[in-house]
């Protein structure tokens, strides 16, 4: 029986405490507070509605390190579960280090005014949580997450060790608009405008962003184009997968988004640096933001699956030779919308979240320090997929990837 405060009320904060308040028996007690109290709200109401399960709710700027820990020490939470934004992670790391609870995220540290996230800033914290034998848990939605825990499941039952990776993730909904993005249109833009970056040959290979494009026939969606692009797993599985020849990530993007993505760079709006406009500076992607549908409201309209996985090829654990596997989970947009009121990609976020979360309450992975999904055990987890809500399968291909 646990008591978690969740810090962060978008469409993978709503997921997550749905999911969480549908487990009563890991999670004894959830709080949620975000920037906007009201956001927080709307969920607790759906929540209660939904589950029967009260949610107290708390306004807080989470980077307001002594507004932080007064809000932990008055809650008393065994672990922290930070579902805003990177922006935020460090300060909610320092949070929990000063108030000695647990942590865990979803996405890896970014500075807001540099376009760049890495691992490197959250690592340098093991040393401190270690020492004061705490656990913090980095990147545990889907993709970074999951995409890791299959990459060890076939490492452990499959695969002796893992040659070539490939992480393929494909998102076939729509949902009407002609442009919007299905995550924080700051975050998600920011990262497809990065130039795209593999591991190959022990070395980091860059081309300029969405340069190398590829069609893929992806199961429940049909054939679509699909962009190499860089993505924070790739540096966690280079550092814990020491054999991989070559690590890709892969995302999928129609040609309606590409379009108007380029006109929006074109014109400067997917900037970060400031510009003066009527006398005071705004940050021209900040604004962008704010004219663009919010994710949470694409929930009702939005069609369609998604279909993220990840293609290995290496030697067969059976000694078999070398083999190739295919292992991924299909999402309905509609589904998830139904049972907790945000579309899939919030979905495939929010319930690793709670599994993560579950995972270190109830002990199956612990440790102290700073840890990333591929140091522990897939099989719980694995199992937790399978139970609520992202099921999975695996099957053997014919040969590696042919490009
Ligand atoms: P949203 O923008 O919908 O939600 C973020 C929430 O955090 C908002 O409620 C926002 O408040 C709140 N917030 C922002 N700044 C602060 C702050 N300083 N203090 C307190 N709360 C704050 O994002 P998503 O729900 O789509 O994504 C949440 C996280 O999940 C992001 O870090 C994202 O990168 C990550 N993610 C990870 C994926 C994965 O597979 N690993 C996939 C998709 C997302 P307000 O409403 O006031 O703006």
């Amino acid at each position: 029986m646990s008591k978690v405060l969740v810090i962060g009320a978008g469409g993978v904060g709503s997921v997550a405490v749905h999911k969480m308040a549908a487990n009563p028996d890991i999670f004894s007690e959830i709080h949620l507070a975000s920037r906007t109290r009201a956001k927080c709200d709307a969920i607790a109401a759906s929540v209660k509605q939904r589950t029967g399960v009260n949610v107290p709710t708390y306004a807080l700027d989470a980077e307001d390190i002594p507004a932080l820990v007064a809000l932990i020490e008055q809650i008393g939470p065994q672990l922290v579960v930070n579902l805003a934004l990177p922006y935020q992670d460090l300060a909610i790391m320092d949070g929990c280090l000063r108030t000695g609870v647990d942590y865990l995220d979803t996405a890896n540290y970014e500075p807001k005014d540099v376009a760049k996230f890495e691992y490197k800033w959250q690592w340098d914290l093991h040393d401190r949580f270690r020492e004061k034998g705490l656990m913090a848990l980095l990147g545990s939605g889907f993709d970074p997450g999951v995409t890791s825990v299959f990459a060890m499941w076939l490492k452990k039952h499959r695969l002796k060790t893992i040659r070539t990776l490939d992480i393929l993730d494909c998102n076939g909904g729509d949902h009407g608009q002609a442009f919007a993005t299905n995550f924080n249109p700051e975050i998600n833009i920011r990262e497809v405008t990065a130039p795209a970056r593999h591991w190959e040959n022990n070395q980091w290979i860059e081309t300029p962003a969405m340069s190398v494009k590829q069609a893929f026939d992806f199961e429940a969606v049909g054939t679509r184009n699909m962009y190499l692009m860089y993505h924070e797993e790739l540096e966690s599985l280079a550092k814990f997968v020491p054999e991989l020849e070559r690590a890709r990530f892969w995302m999928t993007f129609g040609e309606e988004y590409i379009k108007h993505l380029t006109v929006l760079q074109n014109v400067g709006m997917t900037r970060i640096d400031p510009v003066i406009y009527e006398g005071r500076e705004i940050i021209p992607l900040q604004f962008l933001k704010v004219v663009l549908p919010e994710p949470s409201t694409l929930g009702p309209t939005t069609k369609g699956k998604t279909n993220i996985g990840v293609i290995a090829t290496g030697e067969a654990l059976d000694g078999s030779g070398e083999k190739t596997f295919y292992i991924k989970n299909i999402c309905d947009h509609e589904e998830a919308y139904a049972e907790t009121g945000n579309q899939a990609v919030s979905y495939t976020t929010g319930v690793p979240a709670m599994i993560g979360s579950a995972m270190m309450l109830g002990g199956q992975w612990r440790g102290k320090g700073v840890f990333n999904m591929e140091e522990f055990d897939p099989d719980p987890f694995m199992d937790m997929l399978n139970q609520h809500g992202l099921p999975w399968t695996v099957e053997e291909l014919d040969g590696p990837l042919g490009f």
